[in-house]
Formats: structure tokens, sequence, C-alpha cells
């Protein structure tokens, strides 16, 4: 049978991806949803999460598609109430009050799967596997937006805890510690505040890697024109390429071919989700996270034009 589950913040991330993932699975069925002004036509809505936990007993799931400010209180109520939970990248708002949910999930023994989607983008494994036996050089990320295109009007991300440029930019860093063989840390960092703003609008960061490479990272916000999602990797086999937020992987300028049979980002999400429930685990990397953090400490930091929607 599948899982009954419960949708948390009925905005652009659950409509774009997480509804029609969930319609798509053979592991889960959408339940009821819980949001303050939005709602899905035909499925039991609730303004609150507290209010649906206690009128649909055979939710055993919940999926948290809130900013990640308020990501907290309704994870650690799941679980109190005895739900699975699947957090949207970033886990949450601090590094602390995750470590809190992974305690709560492992004593209450349900599942807590903290998703960073981007790892699950069709080149990505492929490009692990190529970058596994290479002596690397260097690695350079390029991960440019438009903020007004992708974001439109969304002020969390503005205030405090919402992140700013790392809200994209942890999927790059989700991607960076998924392919990387080594352990990597932050060694200089600088970020760029709107005047008028609690969190940057760009990011250069620079990582010390013990193996001697020159790994780098470039975040803008107010990049005009198509996206840039780009990993640029040297190797002593030569460069290789991870494009479109790990959509695509050239080797030495030729695209490899992969993808086609791929499930997509979000269903890969929910598959997993449904066989970290059948097997009793959870998975809780927050290695992307802890770089943002490490960012936020060592960053320098200057304040530029104030943003404006
Ligand atoms: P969003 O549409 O702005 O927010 C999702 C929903 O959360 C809102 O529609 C709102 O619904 C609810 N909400 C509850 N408390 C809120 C608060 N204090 N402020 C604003 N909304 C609140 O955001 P999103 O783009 O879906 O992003 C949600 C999460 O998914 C973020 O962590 C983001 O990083 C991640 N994500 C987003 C994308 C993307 O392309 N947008 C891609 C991948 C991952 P109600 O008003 O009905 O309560």
């Amino acid at each position: 049978m599948p899982h009954q589950i419960a949708i948390v913040g009925v905005g652009k991330i659950a409509r774009d991806q997480h509804l029609p993932a969930i319609s798509a699975s053979p592991d889960f069925d959408l339940a009821a949803t819980a949001s303050r002004n939005a709602q899905v036509g035909g499925v039991p809505a609730y303004n609150d999460l507290a209010s649906l936990l206690e009128a649909q007993d055979h939710v055993s799931c919940v999926s948290l598609c809130t900013p990640p400010q308020v990501r907290y209180g309704d994870a650690r109520l799941a679980l109190e109430a005895g739900r699975h939970v699947m957090l949207e990248k970033p886990p949450g708002a601090t590094l602390s009050e995750v470590q809190d949910l992974i305690d709560l999930a492992a004593a209450k023994g349900l599942t807590l799967y903290a998703t960073w989607h981007s790892r699950h983008a069709a080149a990505v494994a492929e490009a692990k596997a190529w970058l596994a036996d290479k002596a690397i050089h260097k690695l350079d990320i390029q991960w440019k937006e438009d903020v007004r295109y992708w974001h439109p009007g969304q002020d969390w991300i503005w205030q405090a805890g919402g992140l700013g440029v790392f809200d994209p930019g942890i999927n790059a860093l989700s991607v960076l510690t998924e392919i990387y063989p080594r352990a990597l840390h932050l060694s200089r960092a600088e970020l760029r505040f709107p005047e008028n703003r609690d969190t940057p609008v760009a990011a250069d960061l620079t990582f010390y890697d013990a193996g001697g490479a020159q790994v780098t990272a470039a975040f803008d916000w107010l990049h005009a024109g198509p996206p840039c999602w780009d990993i640029h990797i040297e190797t002593d086999a030569g460069t290789a390429l991870l494009s479109e937020g790990g959509a695509t992987f050239a080797i030495g300028g030729n695209p490899t071919q992969i993808g086609a049979e791929m499930p997509g980002e979000y269903p890969s999400l929910y598959a997993r989700f449904a066989d970290l429930i059948a097997t009793g685990q959870s998975e809780t990397d927050l290695s992307p996270m802890r770089h943002v953090a490490d960012a936020f400490t060592v960053g320098r930091r200057t304040v530029v034009a104030p943003f404006e929607w």
C-alpha cells in the first residue's frame, strides 16, 4: 500500500515538483495539505500541520516545502506525532536545529530525510564516478542566475535565515560535496550584502583541499539572461564540465550520453524516501549547509547597492 503523505507549504516548489512527483509515485498518495493560504483541489486542506495531524490519523509521512526559517517547528511536531519526515533543502535555518531533529528521529525510530535535489540531477553520479580516480588540479563553480526571474517576490530569501544567494548556491555545494572525492573546507569567503537586506546577493568562495587542488565558487543572483549552473574541472586526465545544474556532463568538450532513462530529481527523491522508510533509515548529510554556515562565519562582508524587486 502506498504511504499516505501530507505536504506542508503549498507554494512554488510544492506545485512545480512535489505534487507531480507524488502523483506519479507508486509509493505515496497525497492525503492532505497544510498551508495558510493555498490548497490542492480535491485534497483535504488544513491551515496548519497540528490540525492536519490531529484529523488525519492515517497520514504516516510529512513532506515540508516551506521556507527554511519555519521548517523546524513543523518537523519536530511531525516527528513527535510519529510521522516520517522529508525536508526540502536547506534542511533548516541552523545546523543545531537540524541536529535536534536528527536526534529526535533516531530516538523515535522514524525516518528523517534531508533532501538535496541537485544531487539527483541526471549527470551527477556519472561525474562522481569519473572524478573518483583522477588527480584534481582545479575545480571552479559558476552558479549564477537572475533572482527576479527564479524567485519572484519571495521576501523570505532576503530575510535572516533565508540564505540569499546561498539558496541556489547550496545546490552547487550539495553537488560538490557529493562528487568530490575528499573532504574540503572553506578557507575564504567574500559576501556581498545589499544595504537593505539581511542576506547576500553574491559570494565568492575559496576552499582548502588537502590534495592541493584549487577549489573555488562564484555565486551571483543579479546575473542577467540564461542561468549558469556549471562546475568546471581540470584533472591529470583532462578537463570536464558538469553543467545545467548537474543535468549534463562533458569530458574534454564531448558530451556524455546519459539522462534519458533517469527518473528526474524529485521522482528520485521520493523513491529514495520510500527506500529509507522501508529500510528503517534516515539520510541527513549536513555538509552543504556546514559550508554555508562557515561562509557566514569567515566571510568578509561588503555592502552593495540596495535590492528592490
Ligand atoms: P515559497 O513558494 O515562497 O514558499 C512555500 C510556501 O510556504 C508558501 O507558499 C507559504 O504557503 C508557506 N509558508 C509558510 N510560512 C511561510 C513564511 N514564513 N514565509 C513564506 N512562506 C511561508 O517558496 P518555494 O520556492 O516553494 O521554496 C520553499 C523551499 O523549497 C525553500 O527551502 C527552497 O530553497 C526550496 N526549493 C525551492 C525551489 C524553487 O525553484 N523555488 C527549488 C528547489 C527547492 P502558505 O502562505 O499557504 O502558508
